[in-house]
């Protein structure tokens, strides 16, 4: 049987494993992403793609903390998406769908009410945009409806997938057969993966797979109840009549009303519709989904015509670092068994924070680069696509 040898092997291709490849080859680890079907076949291909910078968490109610430590990861962002550098990759190839957020009232709240939850918002990087400024869909919104502008940029997922991928010196493959797939932790710096007919023998293994790490804990007979599930219901309404990327305020809950971003589905415009929907609508049916998407379109932009929309819904869980089943403020990273890592971003913009947090885990435990080693059996595997979207 073919035997590799390697510092580390990364199993899952999604932000968070991409990102931790190339923290973890800056860092001159010897180390290889696997994964089992497509880039980002989960949460971030699924994603809205905003880059949140804080702005959303200012909301009332929402953690403090979730707003620092995500505008610190926004600030690596903005360096990747301007050419990156050091331990920064270059993302300078991202499509930008747009280059802010928006957060808009709608009329029922009334500017002054508006304008009090807004004072909670406007701490730093958030605008009030006036009438002339704000883009097509408010021409004809009603006194009261206000808009502001963050700076929080939206991403295509696919390109960002794609051009992660593209800065991993060619150590993302796919695994042979991920139904064939065994993983003996035997100690701390020794750990055995045995895939179709290689084995490989890493110093440690870190589970980037999303949801799929509950299962590799499992399979590996690590520490259970590390990860939570946190349900959505996503909704695309195609035949979008303007671009909006944004949050529709409901200025009295700790989440937006509405989160939209816009993209394109065979020529068509389409919402891509999250939020308090998404979050609330888990355990409704596609049609019952698509009512409440309706009602809440009509009650964030009642000055549209939205008659002509058509719609499609999905479900998909977000995967955590187990707190309670409330979002945790940061990304996560636990040793499940000797030598194996598992991470959660929580968020994409937190992907940096986890690669930081996979690099500290290992130094901590002693597990540093020694050189490249045998990687010819790896090296023959077939690298994998992107995934496609989910809708
Ligand atoms: C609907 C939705 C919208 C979101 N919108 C936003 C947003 O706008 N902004 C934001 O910051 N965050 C958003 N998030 C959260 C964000 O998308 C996730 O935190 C992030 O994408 C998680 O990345 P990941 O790499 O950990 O997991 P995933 O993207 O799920 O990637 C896991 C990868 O592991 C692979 N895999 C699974 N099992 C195995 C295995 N056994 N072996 C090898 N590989 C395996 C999968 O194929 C996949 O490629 C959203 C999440 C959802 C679900």
């Amino acid at each position: 049987m073919p035997e590799a040898r390697c510092d580390i092997v990364i199993l899952g291709g999604g932000v968070c494993g991409l990102w931790t490849l190339h923290t973890l080859l800056h860092a001159g680890y010897d180390a290889w992403l696997l994964e089992r079907s497509a880039l980002g076949d989960g949460q971030t291909i699924a994603s809205q793609g905003i880059l949140h910078a804080g702005a959303k968490y200012r909301l009332p109610g929402n953690a403090v903390d979730a707003s620092r430590t995500v505008a610190q990861s926004q600030s690596i962002w903005n360096q990747a998406l301007s050419g990156g550098g050091q331990a920064v990759p270059d993302l300078s190839d991202v499509r930008i769908i747009d280059r802010r957020t928006l957060l808009w009232t709608t009329p029922s709240i009334g500017s002054r009410i508006a304008a009090r939850g807004a004072a909670g918002i406007l701490r730093s990087g958030v605008r009030k945009l006036d009438p002339g400024e704000q883009p097509a869909v408010f021409r004809d919104a009603p006194p009261g409806v206000e808009v502001y502008a963050t700076d929080e940029y939206v991403l295509d997922p696919p390109s960002l997938l794609e051009q992660l991928a593209a800065n991993a010196d060619g150590r993302v493959r796919l695994l042979p057969d991920p139904t064939d797939l065994h993983i003996a932790a035997q100690s701390a710096d020794a750990v055995e993966i045995q895939t179709g007919s290689i084995t490989i023998k890493p110093a440690a293994v870190v589970l980037a797979a999303g949801e799929g790490n509950e299962s590799l804990i499992a399979l590996l007979g690590g520490q259970p109840g590390l990860m939570q599930r946190r349900p959505l219901h996503q909704t695309v309404a195609i035949g979008a009549p303007f671009d909006l990327n944004g949050h529709c305020l409901k200025l009295s809950l700790d989440k937006p009303a509405l989160t939209v971003t816009t993209g394109n589905l065979n020529g068509e415009r389409t919402w891509y519709l999250g939020g308090g929907p998404a979050e609330d609508g888990a355990d409704r049916t596609p049609e019952a989904q698509i009512e409440s998407a309706q009602a809440v379109l009509r009650r964030c932009l009642p000055w549209l015509d939205l008659s002509g929309l058509r719609f499609k819904t999905f479900t998909i869980d977000r995967a955590e670092g187990a707190n309670n089943g409330k979002r945790p403020n940061d990304a996560v990273a636990r040793w499940a068994a000797p030598g194996v890592l598992a991470l959660w971003p929580t968020k994409l913009v937190l992907a940096p924070r986890a690669a930081d947090m996979a690099l500290e885990a290992l130094r901590d435990r002693g597990i540093t680069p020694t050189g490249k080693q045998g990687n010819e059996p790896i090296e023959a595997l077939p690298s994998p696509g992107v995934a496609e979207r989910l809708w």
